[in-house]
């Protein structure tokens, strides 16, 4: 691919076609963006469905690019997880994710953070020691660790994920099956993982205003239920389904109803402000 009139965001499309001219480059623009810190976490609020009070927070990558501005994750995780880059991208959310939240909860705010994992970090065979090491280095108890998988990545060779996941929950970290309801699930495979929650896809909640897609989350939220698990409802935007949720037994509630992802100074104002 050429170069398009200067526009270098082109080469961060997620639908681009890989070749070894662009992938060359966004290596070397990623490798430097690490090394220059130019990647961010955010934070996006997630509160107790019942009392809205903040009781966590999802982790979010942003890549703050020199001269291209804020470039979306959904542009270059993919492009990073070609690459090989995603380790160590990874790794610097993993870290970066633990140290704060420590700080919050030294601060007096207990709460948890939810941390995404790509395909390739949940096969590493380095992931437990990486996490471990993360948690004595900042002094945050394990069990404000909570490690998102998608539904896709869970389901593909669940009986190999099954192993990882119990290695997983032996640190004392909780697990989520992320996009829950976008692939296939196997009930007889999801009653045998060892996770915590389950995080209702956006989709889903977008449906909510509709008969049907309020029958179809009554459904997911019955299924949960009975498997024990707790569900985290994503995208919430207006009062009808914070309403629904709250009133379907749904536990936990992250959207910009309650805030977008926001930098780490600005969700510390956000948790002050609720916790007066
Ligand atoms: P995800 O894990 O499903 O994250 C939720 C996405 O929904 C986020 O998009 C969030 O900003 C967005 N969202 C939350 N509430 C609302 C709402 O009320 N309305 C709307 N319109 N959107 C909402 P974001 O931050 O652009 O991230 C996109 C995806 O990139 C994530 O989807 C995740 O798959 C991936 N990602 C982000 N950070 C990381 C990371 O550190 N590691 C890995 N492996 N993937 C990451
Ligand atoms: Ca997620
Ligand atoms: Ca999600
Ligand atoms: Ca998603």
């Amino acid at each position: 691919a050429k170069q398009q009139g200067g526009n270098r965001y082109e080469f961060y499309h997620a639908d681009m076609k890989l070749n070894t001219e662009n992938i060359l480059q966004l290596e070397m623009d990623l490798r430097r963006a690490l090394e220059r810190e130019e990647l961010e976490l955010y934070y996006q609020p997630q509160v107790d469905a019942l009392s809205l009070k903040p009781v966590g927070a999802e982790a979010l990558i942003r890549w703050n690019h020199a001269t291209q501005g804020l470039i979306s994750p959904a542009s270059f995780i993919p492009l990073a997880e070609a690459t090989g880059l995603i380790e160590a991208l990874g790794d610097y959310a993993l870290n970066q994710a633990i140290k704060q939240t420590a700080e919050w909860h030294k601060q007096g705010h207990q709460i948890t953070i939810g941390i995404n994992l790509s395909s390739k970090q949940f096969n590493q065979h380095t992931l437990i020691g990486q996490i471990q090491h993360a948690i004595e280095k900042n002094g945050l108890a394990s069990q404000y660790i909570d490690l998102e998988i998608t539904e896709t990545l869970a389901m593909n060779d669940a009986e190999h994920n099954i192993a990882i996941l119990n290695g997983l929950k032996a640190l004392g970290v909780k697990l989520s099956i992320d996009d829950f309801g976008t692939g296939y699930s196997s009930l007889s495979y999801l009653h045998r993982f060892p996770v915590d929650h389950l995080k209702i896809d956006r989709a889903f909640v977008q449906n909510l205003d509709l008969e049907t897609g309020q029958s179809l989350a009554r459904t997911i939220l019955a299924m949960a239920q009975s498997l024990q698990l707790t569900v985290i409802a994503e995208g919430i935007e207006n009062t009808t389904q914070e309403s629904f949720l709250q009133k379907h037994g749904c536990q936990i509630l992250q959207g910009y109803k309650y805030g977008k992802p926001m930098q780490k100074e600005a969700f510390s104002d956000w948790l002050n402000h609720y916790n007066r």
